[in-house]
């Protein structure tokens, strides 16, 4: 015969197991990925500006990214929690300064939005409602000045070409970590710089190293078109 004793001390581990289950991770990083909108906009298929007027020449948004270190992601993790434009109308003048669509047709940017938190959000959704998950992508957006870091380092926006490797060291040197570099092409076929990946914790509070790096491969000169 087992003890009372024993059996609640099952019952307490049982419970403990649980509760640990429950709280499991359901990724293990972001990335928070910023586009350079000069280079959305001078390819084949070019670009729309939002109905909010041309952006700021700077880096916007694209999206902030659940992620696995094994290089694989989660994606539209909940049909059941939909983008809610309500639940956000307090950040939308700053979403559209710092996370302008320049997809087209012409947007107001939820369409953007939907497609990021549907996709993307959903999946960390455990962690942060809605509002947060926009919340700490303005923030994080806020501490990661790219132009800045880069113009620090004497990198501009002028239709001139750089080393990969300047690039990606004047934003360590500025940010701390170093960042993946994506590369597209331009309409007439030179390699530029696309987006800037960097990593950031669980919580969507700091930067991190990242664990692993998206794939792709840029020249190694590429070029900083304006916009
Ligand atoms: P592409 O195939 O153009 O690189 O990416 C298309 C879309 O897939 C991205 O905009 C993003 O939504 C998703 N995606 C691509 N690579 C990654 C990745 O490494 N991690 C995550 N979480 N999403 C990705
Ligand atoms: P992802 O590549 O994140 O899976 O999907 C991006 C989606 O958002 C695409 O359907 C794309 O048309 C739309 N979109 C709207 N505005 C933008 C923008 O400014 N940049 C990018 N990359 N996609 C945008």
């Amino acid at each position: 015969m087992e003890s009372k004793g024993s059996i609640l001390l099952k019952l307490l581990l049982l419970l403990q197991y649980l509760s640990l289950l429950c709280a499991a991770q359901d990724f293990d990083f972001f990335y928070f990925v910023q586009q350079w909108p000069g280079s959305y906009c001078d390819t084949e298929k070019s670009c729309c500006y939002p109905t909010s007027g041309k952006p700021d020449a700077d880096f916007g948004i694209h999206g902030l990214w659940p992620n696995y270190n094994d290089g694989s992601y989660p994606s539209n993790c909940d049909p059941n929690n939909p983008f809610n434009p309500s639940q956000i109308s307090d950040l939308t003048s700053s979403l559209q300064s710092n996370w302008p669509t320049l997809a087209c047709p012409s947007g107001d940017g939820i369409t953007f939005w939907s497609h990021e938190w549907n996709k993307h959000g959903t999946c960390s959704e455990s962690l942060l409602k809605q509002h947060d998950y926009f919340e700490a992508a303005l923030s994080l957006r806020q501490k990661a000045n790219l132009l800045q870091a880069l113009k620090t380092a004497g990198i501009e926006p002028s239709g001139g070409s750089y080393s990969l490797s300047s690039i990606k060291g004047a934003i360590k040197d500025a940010i701390g970590y170093t960042p993946f570099i994506e590369c597209n092409v331009d309409s007439s076929g030179n390699s530029q710089l696309y987006q800037v990946y960097l990593c950031v914790n669980t919580s969507a509070s700091d930067f991190i190293e990242c664990p692993v790096f998206p794939g792709g491969k840029c020249g190694s000169d590429i070029q900083f078109p304006s916009f």
